[in-house]
């Protein structure tokens, strides 16, 4: 019997993680963190059911803290196996997990000055960087499309999933008495005909099949109108000579922006003005994308070949230092500053907002999602006053919130998908989404394909005979 317990992701968008035990191995898919809510931190410092000196692989579907960021955690508890994962994904994974710990090195000082105060013992750090550079250590890199044994009767696929670099969904073939049983993790699926990746590639055969839902319950904004949108938002910044401040994530985001600044200016919708790249995570990020040209899809490939895309961007910039970063706030040009992080509660970011929201001849382009409780947040919400390093601000500059960038496909998307591997009969289980997406996926299944797809619950088990 092969059986699958879930670590996380269920019921909620964080802490992915799948632990498969077959006849002769045990291997682990994704170990994420838990993110937003009060008990993030405790949640993402547990290792669940996961037994370090009892399994034998573990295989990454990309580089996102939510699937990556208890792996530092899972090498201090003594993991002494493989990672398994795209060479993009080794790459990027390295560089998020690094910031992750300097994010917590952070906090934990923080609190641990508050627990010295009051008379407390001080936390030891989760992990450290030995750590962090043990999952870069313990990388194994696995292209997409071929099989390769990880642990003893365990073969495992990728395929491009077309979310961000790298990113993969994994198909495990898995021994079980004389016959075996083929598994597809989805990992996290990115959008049909988006810029810069290629599209998803659909599963073909499975007996089972664990999916993703994040966007179960609707489609998003057309990308085409989206697009739309942010060149009008381009076109009037550059008429009225305002700037332009984009908060994105370093990941993926950031690139596609790139992308779209770029066709913007080729297509004569703006000319060429100063932007400038103001994020030393980003940046790493953009180099990452740089040096994995062979991910890229068809569109991307021919305009890096012919040039094309570094004339577009020749006004690019690249901000090095914070004396740099300030400097950009006494300019008066129109110009496009982009900037992590994406939610506007840390980082570079937050400085250029407080120069910017107060004035009328400023744009401020939020291109995603924003977390309840974010700066991001209040501003998508068309807060009117906010508060930036404890100084009340008031907000006069034009906000606009762009939800068609996502890396994540819409319902529609999701479903089609499916449309392959439905024909075989696949048991369907439903991750990574709230509830609500998940039931409403789940009925738009069985409408189009007739299979009732399993939502289990965090810490339950499925057996698969
Ligand atoms: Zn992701
Ligand atoms: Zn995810």
């Amino acid at each position: 019997m092969i059986r699958i317990e879930f670590c996380g992701a269920v019921g909620e968008v964080t802490g992915s993680g799948y632990l498969v035990h077959g006849d002769a191995a045990t291997v682990l898919v994704d170990f994420g963190a838990f993110q937003g809510g009060s008990d993030a931190r405790e949640r993402s410092a547990s290792l669940g059911p996961v037994q370090p000196e009892n399994l034998d692989a573990v295989l990454l579907s990309h580089a996102h803290i939510d699937h990556s960021g208890r792996l530092p955690l899972l090498m201090a508890a003594g993991y002494a196996g493989a990672v398994h994962a795209t060479p993009a994904t080794l790459d990027l994974a390295t560089l998020l997990l690094a910031d992750l710990g300097r994010i917590q090195e952070a906090d934990l000082a923080r609190e641990n000055r508050r627990r010295r105060r009051a008379g407390l013992a001080s936390l030891r750090p989760l992990f450290d960087a030995t750590d962090v550079q043990r999952v870069r250590d313990r990388g194994r890199a696995l292209p997409y499309g071929r099989w390769q044994e990880v642990a003893p009767g365990v073969t495992a696929r990728l395929a491009d999933a077309g979310h961000i670099l790298g990113s993969a969904s994994i198909e495990l073939a898995v021994g079980y008495g004389d016959s075996r049983r083929v598994l597809v993790f989805s990992g996290d699926i990115g959008p049909c005909g988006a810029p810069i990746l290629r599209d998803p590639q659909r599963p073909q055969a499975a007996d089972l099949v664990v999916m993703e839902s994040t966007y179960g319950g609707r489609d998003r904004e057309p990308q085409a109108r989206t697009l739309a949108r942010f060149r009008d938002i381009l076109r009037e910044a550059v008429r009225s000579r305002a700037r332009i401040i984009i908060p994105a994530f370093a990941v993926g985001r950031t690139q596609l922006l790139l992308f779209h600044v770029a066709e913007a200016i080729r297509e004569g919708v703006i000319p060429q003005l100063p932007v400038y790249l103001d994020s030393p995570m980003a940046t790493a990020a953009t180099l990452a994308y740089m040096r994995h040209q062979d991910l890229y899809d068809e569109e991307l490939g021919g305009l890096v070949r012919s040039g094309r895309i570094r004339q577009d961007l020749q006004s690019l910039r690249v901000v090095e230092s914070a004396e740099e970063s300030r400097s950009l706030n006494e300019r008066e040009e129109a110009c496009i500053i982009i900037s992590a992080s994406g939610m506007c509660d840390a980082g570079r970011v937050v400085h250029h907002l407080r120069h910017a929201l107060w004035r009328e001849n400023a744009h401020v382009i939020l291109p995603g999602y924003m977390a309840p409780g974010t700066l991001g947040r209040a501003l998508a919400d068309g807060a009117r006053q906010v508060e930036i390093f404890g100084e009340p601000l008031v907000v006069r500059a034009t906000v606009h919130h762009l939800s068609g960038f996502s890396a994540h496909a819409g319902q529609g998307e999701l479903l089609d998908w499916l449309a392959d591997v439905a024909g075989h009969r696949p048991r369907v289980v439903l991750a990574h989404g709230d509830d609500a997406a998940r039931m409403a996926l789940r009925e738009r299944i069985h409408a189009r394909y007739g299979i009732s797809a399993e939502c289990p619950a965090p810490g339950s088990v499925i057996s698969l005979d």
